[in-house]
């Protein structure tokens, strides 16, 4: 098996690398610009394995990606690279504009040409997940939960750019047949996490003493999926999924973001006492505009129909999560470097680039 995974550098393609090679097995290209958000450390335990290739290279760019389906010749393709971070596509959008939308449409044509070029038995077995968010349906108010059928409503940039791919993957399975399966799934959490989100950004803050930024009163729920929960999950969509369906992946752990972060402290309390008690350092900060209230995913699909169930609960993976940034100071502190953890995403007119 040859699976094609585009941002395996990043948080959850280096999960779903890890996954692929050491599980399952399979022979992987990872195909990756490197941008701020990916770093080759995340895929150390990969490194020389003689079942995985990395090529560095633009999604955009039709001729890299051309060459890599040509030459690697997937099974299937995994498509996870993409501008991923809320705050940024408020004060620059056009990364995402590009990224997500261009380069989907990229690896959508290319892989097009590819697939037609293929015998009839490889065309039906082929496969291409495209990776996407539950931010695409919007907000929820107290009440209810995101279904396959819950309309697309995005608020940000960000879910914008993933809503306008999400149906460019659609509309290539419609038009031209192309065995294309859609995931939405909610926030990820765990090792190799970028410390500009939320949980790794409250971790090394709490580390180094510094304030705990909570946007608004932290009353915004989201639905929180271990990262190795979903790597198995979009393993098991891009084998079993059906072509032209959507299957919404989540971890039925809803919590505010201010029990997540008081989580933490506690959390910090027991594994690094000194500096504590680590709550004294939660500040209240100016809120994300347009913040979406609160999301939450029914995976009764995916646990139904192909079987899988999240193996973590929200207390064992941030634990797990917890003690993995104080014993890996390796991975972070080189991007820690690179990016202090200062605010992002304030609509300050000089900041918004067009
Ligand atoms: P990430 O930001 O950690 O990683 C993205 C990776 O894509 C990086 O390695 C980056 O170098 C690469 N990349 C960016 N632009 C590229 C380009 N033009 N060409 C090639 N590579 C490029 O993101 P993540 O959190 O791992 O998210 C992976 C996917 O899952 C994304 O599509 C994201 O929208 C989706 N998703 C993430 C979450 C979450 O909680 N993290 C939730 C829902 C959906």
């Amino acid at each position: 098996m040859r699976v094609l995974v585009t941002g395996g550098a990043g948080f959850i393609g280096s999960a779903v690398v890890r996954h692929l090679v050491l599980v399952r097995g399979y022979e992987v290209l990872t195909v990756d610009k490197l941008t701020y958000a990916g770093t080759l450390t995340s895929l150390r335990a990969v490194d020389n394995h003689p079942n995985h290739r990395f090529l560095k290279a633009d999604i955009c760019d039709r001729q890299a990606i051309t060459e890599a389906y040509d030459s690697f010749r997937p099974d299937r393709v995994m498509h996870l690279a993409a501008e991923s971070h809320v705050d940024r596509s408020i004060t620059g959008a056009r990364d995402f504009v590009e990224t997500n939308v261009i380069g989907t449409f990229t690896m959508l044509e290319a892989a097009r040409h590819y697939w037609t070029g293929l015998s009839a038995e490889d065309k039906a077995a082929f496969r291409f997940l495209h990776v996407s968010t539950d931010e695409v349906y919007g907000s929820l108010g107290a009440q209810g939960l995101f279904t396959e059928e819950t309309p697309y409503d995005p608020s940000s940039p960000y879910s914008a750019s993933k809503a306008s791919s999400d149906h460019l993957a659609k509309a290539w399975q419609r038009t031209y047949g192309l065995p294309v399966v859609v995931s939405n799934c909610s926030n990820n959490y765990g090792p190799y996490h970028f410390p500009e989100k939320l949980i790794p950004l409250m971790i090394l803050n709490a580390l180094e003493g510094k304030p705990l930024p909570v946007y608004g009163t932290g009353a915004n729920i989201r639905d929180w999926l271990y990262v190795e929960d979903h790597a198995r999950a979009l393993d098991l969509i891009a084998e079993r999924g059906r072509p032209g369906e959507t299957y919404n992946v989540g971890g039925r752990n809803e919590r505010r973001n201010l029990d997540v972060v008081q989580r933490i402290c506690a959390l910090m309390d027991k594994y690094h006492p000194a500096g504590g008690p680590h709550d004294r350092l939660i500040t209240y900060v100016a809120d994300r505009p347009g913040h979406d209230a609160r999301y939450a995913i029914d995976a009764t699909k995916l646990e139904t129909e192909l079987g899988w169930k999240a193996e973590e609960t929200f207390d064992s993976g941030i634990d797990k999560t917890v003690e993995w940034y104080l014993a890996n100071d390796w991975w972070w502190a080189p991007l820690r470097k690179g990016y202090d953890g200062s605010r992002l995403g304030l609509l300050k007119p000089e900041e918004v680039k067009a």
